[in-house]
């Protein structure tokens, strides 16, 4: 028996490994499309490629909703939206003139779940939706609307505390991305052409009109948020750069995601076209207004111990909430899977298997209750009263409705967003059956292998 423990202790002269680290590095509205691992042709994140080199890259994550609230809530929990409550609710919604509900007090947060295990969680997040029920778990909860380079300074000095060897889980939350774009001029690409007297819209103020917004604007306005992306990528480096030189990069977990994307004037002509009427002051810009694709695809990296697939580009379609029993497999905390509406990214991660799923959206911020899904490249985005569904194409530069191409796919993907209503009602108690050529679907859509049958 002695033996056997001196075998597990460190010999003399080793160190001990040392406890895990995790840093969440969340960007507030932070669409892939504008990332060079996911195909932007400006160089705007050279560092979130160093970060790719040591991690997986989720070529088609999709956020659950379309605004930070519910969004990030389900980051945080591994939920859905119509079970963690926090957003709005109702048949018309309007952020302008609504408090939004809270976290659902039976739906533990990821701190949690790792406080539980002995976890120091600490958080600087810089917009106040992050809250509501979020700061759960956090020992440490700092709210404050500011600049990135100011929360980067908090997590170099937060990922070691001299005498406090517990495990590490650092939340990092930026909003640089989001209106009003108050970046430093230097991270702003090729700024203005020579002669160059385009105004930049005033994006703060919702007020302008949607002719307002020329391809010229729409340009510089795309200028400057890809400056903005710099900007935080340039953050990430520091992070990097900070765990290299102290020789921890390989034992330190890093995601990095986002919790929703922004519409810059993408599907204007598809909203209007399928009937959606909007608050006044709510023009085709920003994002909750809408459940398209540039307000739901965002970008999600994984790296640390014991991911192998290392600069491995991943093609399914994910939801960004599965990153909750992705940690938590990774890190050893235990959990039951029913209690969470998202699906482990390890068997990926291990370069075992590739996970793929059907997504399922909603919980917008301004308009009629939506829905949306997402699988195999397209999406169905059914509107509320009044409003027609329509197919997208993923990555479809026209932004067109395919409805009357696609009449097949259009009923096929109806069904399945059926079959998930219906599984979603279901978990949540209500008196609603799911039938047998729905739980065929469901299984099919890789939904069920845990579910009772
Ligand atoms: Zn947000």
């Amino acid at each position: 028996m002695l033996l056997l423990l001196g075998a597990c202790a460190p010999s003399g002269g080793e160190q001990p490994s040392p406890p895990p680290r995790l840093v969440l590095f969340l960007v507030d509205t932070l669409r892939a499309d504008r990332l060079t691992p996911y195909g932007h042709d400006r160089p705007t994140s050279p560092n979130l490629e160093r970060l790719v080199a040591r991690g997986a890259v989720f070529d088609q994550a999709w956020s659950p909703a379309p605004w930070t609230l519910p969004a990030t809530a389900s980051l945080l929990t591994g939920v859905d939206p119509d079970r963690h409550g926090a957003g709005l609710h109702g048949s018309w919604r309007d952020l302008a003139s609504q408090v939004p509900d809270g976290l659902a007090a039976d739906v533990p947060t990821l701190a949690e779940r790792l406080g539980d295990e002995g976890w120091r969680c600490e958080a600087f997040v810089t917009n106040p939706f992050v809250g509501f029920g979020l700061e759960r778990g956090f020992e440490s909860f700092t709210l404050r609307q500011t600049e990135a380079a100011e929360v980067l300074d908090w997590t170099l000095e937060r990922l070691d505390v001299p005498g406090d060897e517990r495990p590490t889980f650092l939340l990092a939350h930026l909003i640089d991305c989001h209106d009003p774009l108050l970046i430093p001029d230097e991270f702003v690409l090729d700024a203005r052409p020579p002669g160059d007297r385009l105004p930049v819209p005033d994006i703060s103020n919702r007020t302008f009109s949607t002719l307002a917004m020329t391809p010229e604007h729409r340009a510089a306005r795309l200028r400057l948020y890809d400056g903005a992306v710099r900007y935080v990528d340039a953050q990430l480096g520091r992070l990097l750069d900070s765990l290299e030189a102290d020789g921890s990069i390989d034992d330190t977990y890093l995601v990095f995601t986002s919790d929703h994307g922004e519409e810059v004037f993408e599907s204007a002509a598809l909203a209007r076209g399928a009937g959606y009427v909007q608050p006044e002051t709510v023009r085709p810009l920003g994002h909750g207004h809408t459940l398209f694709e540039e307000v739901l695809r965002v970008p999600l990296v994984i790296a640390g111990p014991g991911v192998e697939a290392r600069g491995l580009h991943v093609p399914g379609a994910v939801a960004t909430h599965d990153l909750v029993p992705t940690l938590l497999e990774l890190l050893g905390v235990d959990h039951d899977p029913a209690e969470l509406d998202a699906r482990s990214l390890v068997g990926t991660l291990r370069g075992e298997h590739a996970d793929a799923r059907a997504v399922v959206s909603r919980g917008i911020a301004f308009g009629r209750d939506r829905s949306a899904l997402l699988r195999d490249g397209w999406s169905l985005v059914r509107g509320g009263e009044g409003e027609a569904t329509v197919l997208l194409r993923v990555g479809d530069p026209e932004h067109l409705d395919r409805s009357a191409e696609e009449p097949d796919r259009l009923l096929e993907l109806g069904a399945d967003l059926d079959a998930l209503n219906s599984l979603a009602q279901s978990r949540r108690g209500s008196a609603t059956q799911i039938d047998p050529a729905q739980r065929a679907r469901l299984r099919a859509l890789g939904y069920l292998d845990r579910d009772q049958e």
